[in-house]
């Protein structure tokens, strides 16, 4: 098993739902996590409970997520792990989007990874360790009505987790693509805990828990791809 103690870890959309868990998770395991997402009040509350380092950012915005990894490797000298975690999205018949929705759903779901990627992937490879998990969903692998949008954005960010497992592999860095179906968070607008959605949707520390399972596999194992549901729903 792959010890997670000290290890440092940046969890992308940590204000809220599943990366406010993983981020709560990773640090009872003793890594040291960076949080990040827009919200700093929020942030400013879950560093309390994580004792590590909370970055504003915008995941989509070049300039921040550099300074993220600046930030992180200036006060940890190094990153170990990064979950790609933040992500928007909403639903409409595919003429009801505008095309700025398009534009915020590929900014933070498609670009937001691709650029913490770009500028780790050479820190890992450089250093022939790392850890790479990306919270897709299970609409990276099928299509829905209203639907078009953020699935599209959905399937880029796991084609691109894709080729990159491809790239960084004989680094010794590892990718791990998570799927998830409905999970009770503040997705879209959610407002979660309601007896309804506690029955049918998984919890933000069911994905939590399959983060960490990946990342304490054994070094020579790597999870290229986990899917989850709950159980009353169908796939
Ligand atoms: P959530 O409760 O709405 O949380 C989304 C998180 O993303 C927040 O922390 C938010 O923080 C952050 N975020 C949004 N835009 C950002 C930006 N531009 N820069 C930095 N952070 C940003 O939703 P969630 O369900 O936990 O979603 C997490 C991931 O799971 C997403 O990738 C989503 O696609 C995926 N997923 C969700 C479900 C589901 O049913 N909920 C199912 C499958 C997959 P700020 O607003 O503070 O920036």
């Amino acid at each position: 098993m792959n010890d997670l103690t000290d290890k440092v870890a940046i969890v992308t959309g940590a204000s809220r739902g599943i990366g406010r868990a993983v981020s709560l998770l990773l640090a009872m395991q003793g890594a040291k996590v960076v949080s990040v997402a827009r919200s700093a009040d929020e942030l400013d509350e879950l560093v309390h409970k994580t004792n590590g380092l909370a970055i504003p950012a915008d995941v989509s915005d070049e300039t921040d997520v550099q300074n993220v990894v600046d930030e992180t490797i200036r006060h940890y000298g190094q990153v170990d792990i990064l979950v790609c975690n933040a992500g928007v999205g909403s639903f409409n018949l595919l003429e009801n989007n505008a095309a700025d929705e398009w534009d915020r759903m590929f900014d933070v779901n498609v670009k937001g990874t691709f650029l913490f990627c770009k500028f780790l992937a050479p820190h890992f490879k450089s250093r022939k360790s790392g850890h790479i998990v990306g919270i897709t969903s299970d609409v990276a692998r099928r299509t829905f009505e209203h639907g078009t949008v953020y699935g599209a954005s959905k399937f880029a960010q796991d084609a691109l987790l894709g080729s990159l497992r491809k790239e960084v592999r004989p680094h010794g860095v590892k990718v791990s693509t998570i799927y998830p179906g409905l999970v009770d968070t503040y997705f879209n607008e959610s407002k979660p805990g309601s007896p309804d959605t506690e029955k049918t949707h998984l919890k933000p520390v069911d994905v939590a828990q399959a983060v960490r399972y990946i990342l304490e596999a054994p070094a020579h194992v790597v999870i290229d791809e986990l899917m989850l549901h709950p159980l009353t729903q169908e796939w």
